[in-house]
């Protein structure tokens, strides 16, 4: 299906109900809902390489998993929670969730209880459905930023390998942050014929990522399905990017998009990073995934967050890294920017550049 058949969604969202922020989340640290002090526990640096700063973070403040308690937690599950992303009655009535509309649909937003990040805040469907990345979640963005235009919002892709931890309930992620990603500049502009209202370019950055930038939300919303429309049916075999495989006589498809959208005054921004989840003989866990020889800096999937050049690196690292000494951690901050180029479907070489040209080519005129 087309990422533009439904058009149902489109609307806009001034008729809903203002939450405060700046006291939602006061509110949720006062209730211990954010754990400020473990998340006070987490390890954190800059370091400058050629794709600008890039923020490096080693996550100490989850306790670590021990299976006794995952298996007792299991136990004590609420009947209603599918998985960790639903929503209870209950979550609204203790004040962790506020009931949010994204989308013309309910929805729930709380903050994470051990924040990557500043106001690290979740938004989720009621629904437990999966992750979707198309038209509806192009708009579910928009609503989001119309409506906190405070905060960043993305979304996960929605394929294994290229998506985050949780593909099985339909949620995005924001918060108060400036990522590396946002100061990255672009490196050449391209038009769509079709928007002329909307400025497009590539941005200088290690994964593929166009960046679309206009006051007219509903531009916004048609030239994103448009690119994703020609990301999913773009095939380069001496790249190896596979749009399409079939097991029997199911399609399976691999590409999709990491989106990323911040809006100031009445400007739009909207990062797309272009993923693709095919593997390969060479590369069995993702042709565009973290290459072996960076496992032991990062070898889990590159999500969101990690795509907008923040890393999130595992406690191991603290007992296999000295990661106090300053040349160590210009070592893990330059090593996890080579993993983000792994996952670049486009390398930054003239092949790979002179490849992304002609793919803008293919929809830029349509
Ligand atoms: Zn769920
Ligand atoms: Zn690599």
């Amino acid at each position: 299906m087309s990422a533009c058949d439904n058009n149902d969604c489109i609307r806009t969202s001034s008729d809903i109900e203002r939450i405060d922020t700046d006291a939602f989340y006061r509110d949720s640290i006062t209730k211990g809902f954010v754990k400020v002090e473990d998340i006070a526990r987490n390890i954190e640096w800059v370091t400058p390489t050629v794709w600008g700063d890039i923020q490096v973070t080693i996550n100490l403040s989850k306790p670590e998993k021990d299976p006794a308690a995952i298996a007792a937690a299991a136990k004590q599950k609420d009947p209603d929670k599918l998985c960790d992303l639903c929503v209870t009655q209950g979550d609204i009535d203790s004040g962790y969730a506020k009931n949010i509309q994204l989308c013309d649909e309910p929805w729930a937003l709380w903050y994470s209880p051990y924040a990557y990040f500043n106001e690290h805040c979740i938004a989720m469907s009621w629904e437990h459905r999966p992750m979707h990345i198309d038209r509806a979640a192009f708009v579910g963005l928009c609503d989001f930023v119309d409506q906190f235009p405070q905060y960043f919002i993305g979304s996960n892709a929605d394929l294994p390998i290229v998506g985050g931890s949780i593909l099985s309930h339909d949620h995005f992620q924001g918060g108060r942050h400036t990522f590396p990603l946002h100061k990255a500049p672009i490196d050449r502009t391209f038009t769509m014929s079709a928007f002329p209202h909307v400025n497009a370019g590539v941005v200088k950055w290690p994964l593929t990522v166009l960046r679309l930038e206009t006051t007219d939300r509903e531009a916004l919303i048609d030239s994103a399905c448009h690119i994703l429309d020609a990301w999913r049916a773009y095939t380069n075999e001496e790249l190896g990017i596979i749009a399409v495989t079939y097991e029997g006589k199911q399609a399976i498809r691999h590409n999709t998009i990491t989106p990323m959208l911040r809006k100031k005054d009445a400007t739009y921004t909207l990062d797309l990073a272009l993923r693709c989840n095919i593997t390969s003989e060479k590369h069995p866990l993702g042709a565009f995934h973290v290459h072996d020889h960076l496992h032991h800096i990062k070898k889990e999937n590159i999500g969101l967050i990690e795509v907008m050049g923040r890393a999130i690196l595992p406690p191991r690292l603290t007992r296999e890294m000295a990661v106090d000494d300053a040349s160590v951690r210009t070592e893990i901050g330059e090593r996890f920017a080579e993993a983000l180029c792994c996952c670049g479907v486009f390398a930054w070489d003239g092949e790979g550049q002179a490849a992304l040209d002609v793919f803008l080519g293919t929809f830029a005129s349509r």
